[in-house]
């Protein structure tokens, strides 16, 4: 990447309030937390690293789960914060910080036993920042050494939600009782971040890659992938708030029922396990949205086949350009 392009990235990292939102995501923070307290013995006198610490918040859960060290690298000034906030806790004894590009800087030991990092970005990959994890993977992981979290699943799934559709694409033909249509060709290539209501979903979730971290090469992370996406009379679990386990909801789908929106979430398993899906708790990621200009329509138990590439962006690598065919359409979306 890219010297000043890199330097635009961190800066957004620096501020404050990007890392109010993620702590404050508690499916995200939680999870680590949970994984980290809950399994002592993983972390017992281990070395671990922090890839990309922010305010040092995994750092010190891995360090109270009873790791004998961790590194803790970033190269945003946040880190400088981290320092203070490791300080205040009486944790400067065993949490080491590390200002850098992990790609540029020498860490202070040889090998490390675990890396932890949550580098995960919109549409999981974008931000590219997974790039650094394995860099710090190859370099770093002793042998038998692992990384958290491991498996990843990203799944796509087809929504019928016309107002949502109208609100995006129909919207650009009267604003203020101006005619905006020519906004549409803009508006509908570019993949949108937005919470999707799990009763919208018209098919099953369809895995369109699904790696683990521990030995995914930097190569897979480009990818094409047909699937197959089952229309159903909808089933859609639900998580009911106050109660555990889960609620089916069924939603039968009308004969002319239009697929207007493609759909894509991710899942973190199992170590730390969270899904970024319509089904559960939201979480800062939302999901994205690759808008179909033109609804399709759709029968019940049909099953409609397509296929997805994603590649990165070699203008910008910390963007995607993602190709999905479905039927005989070809959409070309990014996400930047
Ligand atoms: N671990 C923290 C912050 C996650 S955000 C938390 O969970 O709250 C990702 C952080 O990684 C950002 O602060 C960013 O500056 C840092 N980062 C991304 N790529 C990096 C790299 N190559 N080297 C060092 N830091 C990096």
């Amino acid at each position: 990447l890219r010297e000043e392009e890199d330097q635009a990235y961190f800066s957004s990292y620096s501020h404050f309030s990007i890392h109010e939102e993620m702590l404050k995501d508690r499916v995200r923070t939680e999870s680590y937390r949970d994984f980290m307290y809950k399994n002592p013995a993983l972390f017992k006198d281990k070395v671990v690293l922090d890839v990309g610490c922010g305010t040092g918040i995994l750092s010190m859960f891995a360090a109270k789960a009873g790791a004998k060290r961790v590194i803790a690298v970033d190269q945003s000034d946040i880190i400088l914060h981290a320092m203070d906030i490791v300080r205040l806790n009486g944790l400067e004894d065993r949490v080491t910080l590390v200002k850098g590009r992990i790609e540029d800087i020498t860490l202070p030991v040889d090998k490390v036993d675990i890396i932890v990092s949550e580098w995960m970005g919109y549409f999981l990959l974008f931000e590219s920042m997974l790039d650094s994890v394995l860099y710090a993977r190859d370099m770093y992981l002793a042998d038998g050494g692992s990384v958290f979290p491991d498996l990843c699943t990203m799944s796509l799934a087809a929504v019928a939600d016309p107002l949502k559709h109208g609100e995006h694409v129909a919207f650009w033909e009267s604003v203020y009782g101006f005619d905006m249509s020519v906004m549409k060709a803009v508006v509908i290539p570019e993949a949108a971040v937005e919470v999707v209501s799990a009763e919208t979903l018209i098919s099953e979730p369809a895995v369109i890659k699904s790696f683990d971290c521990n030995d995914v090469s930097l190569s897979d992370l480009e990818f094409e992938s047909d699937f197959c996406l089952k229309i159903s009379k909808t089933t859609v679990s639900q998580q009911l708030c106050a109660l555990p386990g889960y609620a089916e909801r069924r939603r039968e789908i009308g004969a002319n029922e239009k697929l207007n929106l493609l759909l894509l979430y991710n899942c973190l398993n199992p170590q730390v396990t969270f899904s970024t899906g319509p089904h559960v708790d939201k979480t800062h990621w939302k999901q994205t949205v690759f808008l179909l200009e033109k609804p399709l329509p759709v029968q019940t138990g049909e099953e409609l086949k397509g296929r997805i590439s994603v590649h990165k962006n070699r203008k910008d690598p910390r963007s995607l350009l993602i190709r999905l065919e479905l039927r005989d359409r070809r959409l070309h979306y990014s996400l930047q």
